[in-house]
């Protein structure tokens, strides 16, 4: 079995470097990094047919939500008196959650896991909420539904960390759930019961465990404080993602209940650090943004869902002036949630190119130690999902280091966007001009090859399963 692979250019934490030649052990973890490396004679060696990058943890996915992405593109009714607002996709999505089944659950996070390798993802975050059954009652395993997940991931061969949601209000002050949200809805007690369960499973699987709080608006302050508690207790680094600021209205609701915005609310009532994700934080004042990236932690920036949904754009550079706990910009990293778009690329194009609107400037993310905006994006991107991810650590996903996972794209040097350039404009290249073509040629995840000529080992069959069960559930919907 190959454990080393050679490549003439390869972006390391420190950047580019040329004839590299990366080798792992039997763990799929990094044993050896040499550069200036010689070509290798022996065919033991895989040879790179392109530029080396690393894997991009995806930092936050509704699996299910695969299955409705460019269902709701069209005008439809108002709600709340909001014409075509996130508001109005929630209906159309409560609707599809309610339909779901434990065997539907793991085909379509198959088909999605899947199509995140093909698409550069190695890892991902998977903030799951459909907890019960279609009567909101739990199943007879309380686990069904995340052990459904974690079959899928295990399958597709992607590293997962695995976000159990605590929701229990449809809006702040307490607010009773509504029947559409019967699925999610969990005491403080049962979640802690859910993570004792999953805590082993996980660890066997080589999964991380943690925990989301869904929204302020989902989990009142008690039952924040307790979950908090309790989840210190079963493991007190596990990572701690939470939904935030996506919304004006939802700033407006918080602001109406507790006098406070809530990024600014929460950095207040809990002891927010790095193991927490801020996913969106899109609505933050100048205020919330230094203390949110100073508190060290990762802002979970899901671009193109968030252009999807009419979100709002988060301000980057305010972000990455305001420096985060290592003293080196607020820390970040991007996730592709309602998968209205899975592609690594394609999120980093979106969130620089809304950059570039908002401020009539261009090259918004490189930095002075990185021209190339897109290397300087993967790098930081990277470090940023694998912190979000609780897998920072050696034997973690935090890029292409000695103790670090194996977790590799190779981008195909002979993609007509790519071909010819030097190693940093062909990551240019595939992420702003390969035209929604692949340019990538194959993805390593813990030093096994799942994906030849851009496809997973698994697509037919994955692919197949996915259009079933998203026929089945468009058929009862
Ligand atoms: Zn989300």
């Amino acid at each position: 079995m190959t454990n080393s692979v050679f490549a003439k250019d390869a972006l390391l934490p420190t950047g580019w470097s040329t004839n590299v030649r990366l080798s792992w052990n039997d763990k799929g973890r990094l044993a050896e990094i040499e550069t200036d490396a010689a070509p290798p004679t022996n065919t033991a060696i895989a040879i790179a047919k392109g530029p080396l990058i690393p894997g991009m943890p995806n930092l936050h996915s509704h699996a299910f939500q695969r299955a409705i992405a460019g269902l709701t593109e069209f005008r439809g009714q108002s709600v709340d008196g909001q014409q075509d607002s996130f508001w109005s996709w929630r209906s159309l999505m409560y609707r599809f959650a309610l339909r779901l089944d434990p065997a539907q659950m793991e085909a379509i996070a198959l088909g999605l896991y899947v199509e995140m390798i093909e698409a550069g993802y190695t890892s991902v975050c998977e903030f799951h909420y459909v907890h019960h059954d279609a009567d909101g009652r739990p199943y007879a395993d309380d686990a069904t539904l995340a052990l459904a997940l974690m079959r899928a991931a295990q399958r597709a061969g992607i590293g997962l960390t695995l976000l159990p949601v605590l929701y229990q209000t449809s809006g702040f002050g307490g607010t009773a759930p509504g029947e559409g949200q019967r699925r999610f809805i969990r005491s403080t007690d049962s979640m802690l019961r859910l993570l004792e369960r999953l805590k082993p499973l996980c660890d066997a699987q080589g999964a991380r465990l943690g925990l989301a709080p869904h929204s302020l608006r989902a989990v009142p302050p008690e039952g924040l404080r307790q979950a908090l508690v309790g989840l210190d207790a079963i493991d007190a680094t596990a990572p701690i993602h939470i939904h935030i600021a996506e919304q004006t209205k939802e700033v407006g609701d918080c602001i109406a209940w507790s006098g406070q915005r809530p990024v600014a609310w929460l950095l207040d009532h809990a002891d927010v650090n790095a193991r927490w994700c801020l996913v969106h934080a899109t609505h933050m004042d100048a205020d919330e943004y230094a203390r949110a990236a100073r508190s060290g932690a990762v802002a979970g920036l899901c671009p193109t869902t968030e252009a999807n949904l009419g979100d709002g754009i988060f301000d980057l550079s305010a972000w990455r002036a305001a420096g985060g706990s290592r003293g080196a910009g607020g820390v970040w990293g991007i996730g592709s949630d309602s998968h209205i778009c899975v592609n690594a690329a394609e999120e980093l194009l979106m969130l620089e190119y809304s950059q570039r609107l908002a401020t009539r400037q261009r090259n918004v993310a490189a930095d002075s130690g990185q021209p190339h905006v897109a290397t300087a994006m993967t790098l930081a991107a990277v470090q940023g999902g694998a912190q979000a991810a609780g897998r920072l650590d050696p034997g973690c996903v935090a890029g292409l280091a000695i103790g670090q996972r194996a977790d590799f794209v190779v981008l195909d040097a002979a993609h007509p966007s790519l071909a010819g350039l030097g190693a940093a404009d062909m990551l240019s290249s595939h992420v702003f001009a390969s035209h929604r073509t692949s340019a990538i040629d194959s993805v390593w995840v813990g030093g096994a090859q799942r994906t030849k000529g851009g496809r997973h080992l698994l697509h037919d069959s994955a692919t197949a399963g996915f259009v079933a069960a998203r026929t089945q559930l468009l058929s009862t919907t």
